[in-house]
């Protein structure tokens, strides 16, 4: 919103592993209900940048400051919390427990949240249902199509209501249709919730539907392409 502080922002941002200098100085403001689509190649330090925006890492330099709070000194166990309550995330591969149907996948976070059992069904089979999986929420995930599984796995990621949406190559395991269609689901949802989204793509068609794409090479950000811009690029 205009003139509203950043929901994220990252000053600085340098991380190293061994010799590996995976981000060199990245200054980043995410706005409140933005997308933002990170693309790059592969190695270059997409899910490096993302995991310290999420505080699942410590940069070794620089500073991320989420909903105005300065999470990059916190200890683990405060950033873990954070995620808890206020990030949701989603990957490429194995997210779900095999041994529980959909439904009680995505019942996880809020019975772990101290929901009662009965609200937290009623809660998730909307979010499926929202998802086009009413059909499956009896399946093992054994038993439902990569897409499918993507699409509990997002639903189990927005069933807590996250402030900001992870998402590193959440359609990268799917083929192009299936991806298509995966994508333009989640994209739905988290508009109509004003979810916060940042995600890590390969597929430009994928970053069509992002507000902003960003773009990572050699740890550092490049020129980045804006079809709607919702930020000023300098601070
Ligand atoms: P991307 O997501 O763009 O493919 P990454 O952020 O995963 O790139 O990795 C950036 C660089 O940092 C790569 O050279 C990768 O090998 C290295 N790297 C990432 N994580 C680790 C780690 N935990 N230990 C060692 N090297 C790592
Ligand atoms: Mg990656």
């Amino acid at each position: 919103a205009g003139g509203a502080a950043p929901i994220i922002q990252a000053r600085g941002l340098v991380k190293t592993f061994g010799q590996t200098q995976a981000l060199r100085g990245i200054d980043l403001d995410i706005d409140r209900g933005e997308v933002v689509a990170i693309m790059g190649p592969s190695g270059s330090g997409k899910s490096t940048l993302l995991h310290a925006l999420a505080g699942v890492i410590v940069p070794d330099a620089g500073t991320v400051t989420v909903d105005s709070r300065v999470i990059s000194v916190l200890r683990e166990p405060e950033r873990a919390a954070l995620r808890l309550r206020k990030f949701g995330f989603v990957f490429q591969f194995g997210q779900l427990l095999p041994d529980l149907t959909a439904l009680d996948n995505v019942t996880i976070p809020l019975l772990l949240a101290g929901r009662k059992r009965a609200d937290a069904i009623r809660q998730s089979s909307a979010w499926l249902d929202r998802l086009g999986l009413a059909g499956e929420a009896r399946q093992l995930p054994g038993e439902l199509s990569g897409g499918q599984a993507q699409r509990v796995a997002i639903a189990r990621a927005l069933v807590m209501k996250p402030m900001v949406l992870f998402a590193d190559e959440p359609t990268g395991s799917l083929d192009s249709l299936a991806a298509e269609n995966v994508l333009t689901a989640m994209l739905d949802l988290v508009r109509e919730e004003g979810t916060t989204v940042v995600m890590i793509t390969h597929d430009p068609r994928t970053a069509a539907y992002a507000d902003r794409e960003v773009i990572v090479r050699d740890g550092q950000l490049s020129a980045a392409h804006a079809p709607q811009t919702l930020t000023s690029a300098t601070p």
